[in-house]
């Protein structure tokens, strides 16, 4: 078949219906218990110590009696068990690629995949791209990092799967990514918000140039929320003169899950065939039902069908809102956004604030601020004593004044009901970052 007549969009998943779903999902479930209790020593132990037996479930309800998997008892089964811990179902000789975690908290850990669990992945990212509107004909530029990386080689397996072509610049040399969307005339970029604001900055000041003229016509941004705050997303598309659209993944289950229809009214949860999706109250652990339009929690998956290190309901520590209103596009998977890391959330007087949602007030100053911010912390959250001290960049040319500062702090207060402390530093003095940023600055 010539690439140019393949389709990636799956109509028997992505538009089936509720219990459909759930029927298909849990034939797969009990296989893929048996697997891993049989196959890793780590599940086993769980699945004793919670009196659960795989063969228990019959429907997606008895879910819930399953033991959680938390990152940190993942990183003890490695610490434990070198080099993919007893949470891995088959031997190295098995494994075809070893990707790492980030390592926000100091230690990576690594995520191994076999060659059938690289295959899944692909017809499942592929699914995540069609729907964001990649094509065969895009040219896709890489503006994200390559090495071990989760959205490395991943997309760069996905990408020439759909035929697109995969430009693998990365990282690390900011004009050799312009220079080389401008020779190559990319039609696509996939990077973090972050950078996407960044490259467009520095391709201005350093390069005298708008990166709006560079033909890109799709951004395609994910790996940190932003994506889908209104006046992030406005200004990426402003500067990019290009329709950004946004996905959702996590390093220990798939680069990407869950990604944006032509609607762009958050990610369509696509693939019911591989995850199992519950929302959860953060404190409580409880399931929440999706019998509301719009349901918040925390986000949990639980893997189908992986052969390496399967995943048996995961804390993601993302806070998401669900969305499960009908989406004109016809497909039926929840709508997900993610406003942020659980760990994260800063409370103010009883009220939940998030780093996303106080930069998204702070850009709504752009020009006179340049977008760039720190919430600064002094003691061990999430509670925090008003008022929230954030440091904020002004925008090129613009002096750091007290009358700026107040209007900050005021709309911050009538936007998101708590009380802030402004400092304006000059422009250029805030660090950058090229994968993710940082929103928040412990000083403890
Ligand atoms: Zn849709």
């Amino acid at each position: 078949m010539k690439d140019a007549d393949r389709r990636y969009y799956d109509e028997r998943i992505e538009t089936m219906p509720a219990d459909a779903i759930a029927a298909m999902q849990v034939q797969k479930l009990a296989a893929q218990l048996d697997y891993i209790n049989s196959q890793s020593p780590f599940y086993a132990r769980k699945l004793a110590a919670a009196g659960a037996l795989p063969g228990d479930i019959k429907s997606l309800d008895d879910l819930a009696k399953l033991p959680f998997t938390e990152k940190s008892e993942l990183r003890q089964s490695q610490a434990d068990h070198p080099p993919l811990g007893e949470h891995a179902c088959v031997p190295m000789v098995d494994v075809v690629r070893v990707h790492a975690s980030s390592g926000t908290t100091g230690t990576p850990s690594y995520v191994g995949i076999t060659r059938f669990d690289k295959q899944r992945w692909i017809e499942c990212i592929a699914r995540s791209y069609w729907t964001q509107g990649l094509r065969p004909n895009d040219i896709f530029a890489m503006g994200m990092s390559i090495g071990f990386f989760v959205g490395g080689l991943p997309l760069s397996n996905t990408i020439e799967e759909i035929g697109a072509t995969f430009l693998p610049i990365g990282t690390g040399a900011t004009d050799r990514l312009i220079t080389t969307i401008r020779s190559m005339s990319a039609t696509t970029l996939a990077t973090t918000p972050s950078y996407a604001l960044y490259l467009a900055e520095i391709a201005r000041e350093k390069m005298n140039l708008s990166v709006a003229e560079l033909g890109i016509r799709k951004v395609m941004v994910g790996a940190e929320p932003g994506g889908g705050v209104p006046e992030i997303r406005a200004r990426i598309e402003r500067e990019w003169n290009a329709k950004c659209t946004e996905s959702i993944g996590n390093a220990d289950l798939i680069t990407i899950h869950s990604a944006e229809c032509e609607a762009r009214d958050g990610c369509h949860f696509l693939v019911p065939d591989y995850l199992v999706m519950e929302i959860i109250d953060p404190d409580s652990g409880a399931v929440l039902t999706l019998d509301r339009p719009v349901v918040e929690g925390e986000l949990v998956l639980t893997h189908l069908d992986r052969q390496c290190n399967p995943m048996l309901r995961f804390r993601t520590r993302d806070r998401v809102v669900v969305n499960t209103a009908p989406c004109s596009c016809g497909r039926t998977g929840p709508r997900l956004r993610c406003i942020g890391r659980t760990d994260d959330m800063l409370i103010l007087r009883g009220v939940n604030v998030w780093p996303s949602a106080v930069k998204d007030v702070v850009m709504s100053f752009a020009p006179e601020v340049s977008g760039h911010m720190v919430i600064m912390i002094d003691a061990p959250g999430p509670k925090v004593d008003p008022p929230l001290k954030i440091r904020v960049e002004t925008g090129p040319g613009i002096a750091p004044d007290i009358a700026l500062a107040k209007r900050i702090e005021q709309r911050l207060r009538e936007k998101l009901i708590f009380t802030a402390s402004v400092e304006l530093v000059p422009y250029e003095t805030l660090p950058r970052a090229e994968m993710k940023t940082r929103l928040i600055e412990h000083n403890y």
